[in-house]
């Protein structure tokens, strides 16, 4: 049996986004700034997908900048909130530990140049606290940026309550969305967002494009000189397909949410509850506040990359937390961040359901888990010690 358990890695693109595009590469191939009826009809798509995108995020299509996907949207979002925030002699930020290396390493390049960055512990649930993002913004506060849902462990943030408290302070406030939009209800209106970043390979559409929301009123500087496309902030010809792409697929994820949810979830459920009961084993972040397909466990006495192996070997794909850097395992700064030892922190699995999964695939990664980890632990040294200590 073959399982794709790393939807949060990526996902399939659905049936629907694959028949939106399609067009797009065979009739509708123009470019949208040629003046001829083929370029007119791929600017027409393009317009289509801005408006539709823009009605399902509560924005207008005059706020929604295409990016070629969510690291180059949450590059630019630093970029506009440090722009503006230098007129005004504002160069601080507040973010987590446990944001994507998207921003994490925009940030460490901001510092560089001048910024001063406070990055916000998490604390064991995965949550950020929305009383120490209040504590940390300062008077020359540029920009407040917290992710909407972690990417490894998939607790949701407060993001409702951080947007609010950033409007009242009159600091912008920027959330990447990445891994929840499409998968649960977001609204910058409501939500006082005032910048977000998206990327269409994460809710079933193709890889390639994103966008950054950026609300009205926030000046945006150009962020690639060339053609007059994306109001002249950021050239080059349009990804037409993939942009398409985009919209068919969130409009769906969007319109089947509330039955995928229940569905996902309950899969999710079944799955925490069967490997929290392998002994010293955990969830990481708090159970309930989390996105319905993402679960992250860590196992003490083992190597997560030697249960990716044996999992692959048995056809189940999945992701273990941690990166590994020129030769040395580095376990998850995400894992670190929630305040795991580092000997912990390297034993974790990210499993990440979509809409797409079975409850039979379920029950095989149920009946296929337990068995790898015990083998694994019989070849461990440290296992033998943690074994000896209990
Ligand atoms: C995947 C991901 C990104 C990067 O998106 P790309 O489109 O691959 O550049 C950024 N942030 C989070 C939280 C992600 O999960």
């Amino acid at each position: 049996m073959n399982v794709y358990a790393d939807n949060a890695a990526t996902t399939v693109v659905s049936q629907t986004a694959l028949q939106a595009m399609l067009p797009c590469f065979t009739e509708q191939y123009g470019n949208p700034s040629s003046v001829h009826e083929t370029g007119r009809k791929a600017a027409q798509a393009l317009d289509a997908a801005r408006a539709r995108i823009a009605e399902l995020l509560r924005a207008e299509a005059k706020e929604i900048y295409f990016t070629s996907g969510g690291t180059e949207a949450d590059n630019w979002a630093v970029q506009i909130a440090l722009a503006s925030g230098a007129k005004k002699n504002k160069r601080h930020i507040v973010s987590t530990a446990f944001e994507h290396h998207a921003i994490l390493h925009t940030l460490k390049k901001a510092e560089k140049n001048g910024a001063e960055v406070t990055l916000l512990d998490v604390h064991t649930d995965g949550l950020a606290r929305v009383e120490e993002v209040a504590a940390a913004i300062r008077e020359d506060t540029a920009l407040v940026t917290v992710m909407y849902a972690n990417n490894e462990i998939g607790t949701l943030q407060p993001i409702a309550e951080i947007g609010k408290l950033c409007r009242e302070k009159g600091v912008p406030f920027h959330t990447d969305a990445v891994q929840a939009m499409g998968h649960v209800p977001v609204d910058v209106a409501a939500q006082n967002i005032d910048m977000l970043s998206l990327t269409a390979h994460k809710f079933h559409g193709p890889k390639g494009a994103g966008l950054l929301y950026c609300r009205g009123g926030i000046p945006v500087p150009v962020f690639m000189e060339g053609g007059a496309q994306e109001r002249g902030k950021r050239g080059g010809t349009e990804n037409v397909p993939a942009i398409v792409g985009m919209a068919a697929a969130l409009e769906e994820a969007c319109r089947n949410m509330d039955e995928d949810n229940l569905r996902v979830s309950r899969l999710r459920d079944k799955l925490i509850d069967a490997v929290s009961s392998i002994p010293l084993s955990r969830l990481n972040g708090d159970r309930r506040r989390r996105l319905p397909g993402i679960a992250n466990f860590v196992f003490e006495g083992i190597e997560g990359e030697g249960l990716l192996l044996l999992l692959d070997m048995a056809g189940i794909s999945a992701s273990s937390g941690s990166a590994c850097t020129s030769g040395s395992l580095d376990p998850s700064h995400v894992l670190l961040a929630i305040g795991l030892p580092h000997e912990v922190a390297h034993g974790s699995l990210r499993l990440s359901l979509s809409a797409l999964n079975t409850e039979e695939e379920v029950d095989y990664i149920i009946k296929t888990l337990p068995p790898i980890v015990e083998r694994l632990r019989g070849m461990s040294p440290v296992w033998e010690r943690i074994k000896k200590g209990a």
